[in-house]
């Protein structure tokens, strides 16, 4: 897919007013620090369309941008607990959890993890949260030049064991590195496929 425009459009703390029509969506998610701001420059061929929206106070928020007019990708908090509940069950903040409960638009989350580290248990509790809600999601590999051939094929192949303990499947993933534009086309390959499978549906 050729990145023909990208626009931001909106920052909100809340679902409900989020753009409403019905565009596909396609929201990054990770802790910070993971490279969500650089993967969504290098997605969008902008050097600083994340960042856009990153101003502070704006770190909290749901941001939308539009994509060629015809997608929304939407940039998430860096995700972390919110405080220990009652019940005390560590909990994800509650406007992201009730953004992907509720936005009918949601087509696939993507969750960023830093391809050097083992997996980490919040990545995988919020990994886990979002099969038991049937939120579908891909995962995104960063930082892929900091390692070797070898050793990326190893951390993806351990992470994925790791989650095929709790799961039947190992979910989509894809290896990336903005800084030196590994993975691109991959996923944009991907969500612009899904969209093209979403217009097929919608024209039947
Ligand atoms: P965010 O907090 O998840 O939005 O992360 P940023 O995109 O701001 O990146 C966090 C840090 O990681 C910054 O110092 C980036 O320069 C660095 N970084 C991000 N992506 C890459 C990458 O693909 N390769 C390398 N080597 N560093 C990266």
């Amino acid at each position: 897919m050729k990145i023909k425009s990208a626009e931001f459009v909106v920052s909100n703390s809340e679902v409900a007013k989020c753009p409403k029509n019905d565009l596909p969506e396609y929201a990054f998610i990770g802790r910070s620090n993971v490279g969500k701001s650089s993967l969504i420059n290098m997605l969008t061929d902008r050097k600083s369309l994340a960042k856009t929206s990153g101003r502070p106070g704006k770190t909290q928020l749901i941001n939308h941008f539009i994509i060629n007019s015809g997608w929304y990708l939407v940039d998430l908090p860096g995700y972390g607990y919110a405080r220990v509940s009652k019940s005390s069950k560590r909990k994800f903040q509650a406007f992201i959890t009730d953004y992907f409960e509720k936005r009918q638009q949601l087509v696939s989350a993507f969750v960023l993890v830093d391809i050097r580290h083992k997996p980490q248990p919040i990545d995988l509790e919020f990994m886990q949260y979002m099969g038991e809600s049937g939120i579908p999601f891909a995962i995104i590999f960063t930082k892929a030049d900091k390692l070797k051939p070898k050793a990326i094929e190893r951390q993806v192949s351990d992470y994925c064991d790791v989650l095929l303990k709790s799961w039947e499947e190992v979910p989509q993933h894809f290896v990336t590195s903005s800084s030196k534009s590994i993975g691109k086309d991959d996923v944009l390959e991907f969500i612009e496929a899904t969209n093209q499978e979403i217009e097929s549906l919608r024209s039947k």
